[in-house]
């Protein structure tokens, strides 16, 4: 590992300062799951890490305030599938922060990490695509926020502008009844990034919105309000001509040694039906 320096500022505006004084050469530094191994890989060089951990402003917490449900970005996915209100109104977040590599991953991968690492394969980015979520940031400008629809922009890019950090990631409580399921394909349990992640919601007013990953450089929210899908006394044929426009975005790329594009194809329907069944029967056990 080349050398670098080691910063551990105490607040929010210290971490604004740090990351406006050296630009490209800071990263930040929350669970280090992912920024470690790229350290160690080489294929990271900064010249300072910045880490979050001391951040008296970030310190994890999952509130709910003025009808959202706001995690704090340095919570990590333990917390997140064990915590009664995400489990409560959020289910298929729950289960995606359970699936998160290992207990030893889990208990130290932050959900601000997953979705700024911004693999095309972050367990949590289905789900918080489904749930509409927002993404709180911070920088010199002050705070803004950004529909998790708008953040990823492919592997390892997001529209973070220069010198922000994300601070919280905000769920709307819902206002309709929801049935969510998180499922996702990987070639064994545990320690390995899914080659196909996918949530399905339907809610009382009959829309579906399904979200995937690991099929295309980001992951792909697609959503359907003819009340068609979520119905199944609706005709099959037009059912799945229905699923199948849903998918139209998933493009995977033949390079990657984990599956290849005609295997996450056929496991992207295969698990999109499936969720969809689930997520219906779920709605009517509310
Ligand atoms: C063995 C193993 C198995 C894994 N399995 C899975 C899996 O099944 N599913 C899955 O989704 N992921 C998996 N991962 C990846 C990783 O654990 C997750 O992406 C994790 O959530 C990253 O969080 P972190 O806190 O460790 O991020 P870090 O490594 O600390 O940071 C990741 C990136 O995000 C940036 N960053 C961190 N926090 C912020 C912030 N608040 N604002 C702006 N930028 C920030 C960092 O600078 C860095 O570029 C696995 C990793 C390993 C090593």
């Amino acid at each position: 590992m080349h050398t670098f320096a080691y910063e551990r500022p105490a607040t929010l505006p210290e971490v604004v300062a740090l990351l406006g004084r050296h630009g490209t050469d800071a990263r930040l530094l929350a669970g280090g799951t992912d920024l470690i191994i790229r350290l160690r890989d080489g294929t990271l060089h900064p010249g300072v890490v910045i880490d979050l951990k001391r951040v008296a402003e970030l310190c994890p917490a999952i509130r709910e305030e003025d009808g959202r449900l706001a995690i704090g970005a340095t919570t990590v996915m333990t917390d997140i599938a064990a915590d009664p209100r995400v489990r409560r109104d959020f289910m298929a977040l729950a289960e995606a922060a359970a699936v998160v590599g290992s207990v030893q991953i889990r208990n130290r991968a932050t959900l601000g990490g997953n979705i700024c690492n911004a693999s095309p394969a972050a367990d949590t980015a289905p789900p918080l695509l489904v749930y509409g979520a927002e993404v709180v940031a911070a920088g010199p400008g002050g705070s803004r926020r950004i529909p998790i629809a708008d953040f990823f922009v492919r592997s390892g890019q997001t529209t973070l502008e220069p010198g922000e950090l994300v601070t919280a990631i905000e769920l709307p409580l819902p206002r309709r009844r929801m049935g969510a399921v998180h499922v996702r394909r990987s070639r064994r349990r545990g320690h390995d990034l899914a080659s196909v992640t996918l949530c399905c919601g339907v809610d009382e007013a009959g829309w579906t919105r399904l979200a995937y990953g690991s099929v295309g450089p980001r992951p792909v929210l697609a959503v359907d309000e003819s009340g068609m899908l979520a119905d199944p006394d609706a005709p099959e044929a037009a059912r799945a001509e229905i699923l199948e426009r849903l998918f139209t975005d998933a493009s995977p790329s033949p390079r990657s040694m984990r599956a290849s594009p005609a295997y996450r194809l056929a496991m992207l329907r295969t698990l999109g039906a499936r969720a969809l069944r689930t997520a219906i029967q779920r709605l009517a056990e509310e």
